[in-house]
């Protein structure tokens, strides 16, 4: 395998205390015997991936996600970032971040993590009302999140994410925009919002099905979104993406290689890769992925090797997340053909219907096409115009 572009890597850890009401994600609780073997095989799958690289990329971030990675003791959180360390071409401004559940997390905790050499923390805050918190299954309070805030400022974070979701059950626009208030008083360096999906077979969806809560309207999760958007920007904090709002300087740049669709690796049960027009997913269920190791097996389960007319509509996909869009210029130089070339007819009739706009570019040379404020609330419905027939 050559690669010669900046890579990310992306460490799942797929464990929590225990699933909260509307968790659909890859995440499992009760499994603590597991996580010795499951750091052991995570190393091994590194060192497995680093033997078949034929050259090496740089690494420009590293993001420890899941599940709950602060769950872990921090030793074992260590041993993966040494091992990503030693094996990988680090480069020495590389983001390297750690999801943390605040009930998870102590002072000593944070200071360990510190110096171990996480430099980005995410902090799942989601509200800051307990009531809220408390129908989300959460199993942190308002407090918590505040502490845990103090404590990553003191041991010297500099660059903290808090992540929020709106459209909550019981939720009202008065209680939103108090969370958002809040949030910002503490003055997080990054804040995600995400309106809140409810999956099937979540005990959340149960709740609602049974006639316990009743699901957010979608005109009401609209309002608070668009609330969201002027608020953070009154308070100096630039969205850059549907959901992601930062200081400048202080965009997440893991998250940035998937949206402008670049190289990442990924290792845990699970995870994602995407290197070049290849795409691969590791086994979901961590019993399976530790035992595939174990035995030599391929741990990856899903290869998929994306046509041209796939990664095209991927990239017009993922660059229209960003708030800047898709810089003309940029796209030709990359595909060899301009993208009116393929898509005149759809860009024409969403540009009439005020979904996409052109506009100068911040930077990059040439001009964008971007989402318009109308089209950032029914991006799906612009999207779906670029997927190939
Ligand atoms: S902390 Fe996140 S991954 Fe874990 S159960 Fe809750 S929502 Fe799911």
């Amino acid at each position: 395998m050559v690669l010669n572009k900046p890579l990310g890597l992306y460490i799942h850890i797929p464990f929590c205390k225990q699933r909260c009401s509307y968790c659909d994600f890859n995440s499992h609780s009760g499994l603590e015997d597991l996580y010795d073997q499951y750091i052991k095989s995570i190393c091994v799958e590194i060192e497995k991936s680093v033997q078949e690289q034929t050259t090496f990329s740089e690494v420009v971030s590293i993001y420890f996600g899941g599940g709950t990675p602060s769950i872990l003791p921090t030793h074992c959180l260590e041993k993966i970032l040494t091992t990503c360390s030693s094996l990988f071409r680090v480069s020495e401004r590389a983001e390297i971040t750690i999801e943390a559940n605040p009930e998870t997390i102590t002072r000593e905790k944070l200071k360990k993590l510190k110096t171990a050499g996480f430099n980005r923390l995410s902090i799942g805050a989601q509200s800051f009302d307990d009531e809220l918190l408390k129908i989300l299954g959460r199993k942190h309070s308002s407090k918590e999140v505040n502490k845990c805030y103090s404590y990553a400022r003191e041991v010297g974070f500099d660059n903290i994410n808090l992540d929020l979701i709106f459209g909550i059950p019981e939720q009202t626009i008065g209680c939103w925009n108090d969370t958002l208030e809040k949030t910002v008083g503490l003055g997080p360096d990054h804040i995600s919002a995400y309106g809140l999906e409810v999956h099937q077979e979540t005990v959340l969806c149960k709740q609602i099905d049974d006639g316990l809560f009743k699901v957010s309207e979608e005109d009401i999760q609209a309002d608070m979104y668009l609330n969201c958007i002027t608020f953070l920007s009154d308070k100096r904090m630039i969205q850059y993406e549907l959901s992601n709002f930062a200081k400048p300087g202080k965009e997440c740049k893991h998250n940035l290689l998937y949206w402008r669709n670049e190289n990442y690796l990924g290792f845990g049960a699970g995870a994602h890769s995407h290197i070049d027009n290849l795409r691969f997913k590791n086994a979901d269920n961590p019993i399976s992925y530790i035992k595939k190791l174990k035995t030599g097996q391929d741990v990856s389960e899903k290869y998929e090797e994306l046509s041209d007319s796939i990664a095209l509509s991927e990239t017009i996909f993922l660059n229209l997340r960003l708030i800047d869009g898709i810089n003309l210029e940029e796209f030709e130089a990359k595909f060899g053909f301009k993208l009116h070339d393929v898509y005149s007819r759809q860009i024409d009739d969403l540009v009439k219907k005020e979904l996409l706009v052109y506009h100068p570019p911040s930077g990059a040379g040439g001009e964008n096409l971007r989402l318009t404020k109308k089209g950032l609330l029914l991006a799906n419905q612009v999207f779906a115009e670029f997927i190939p027939d």
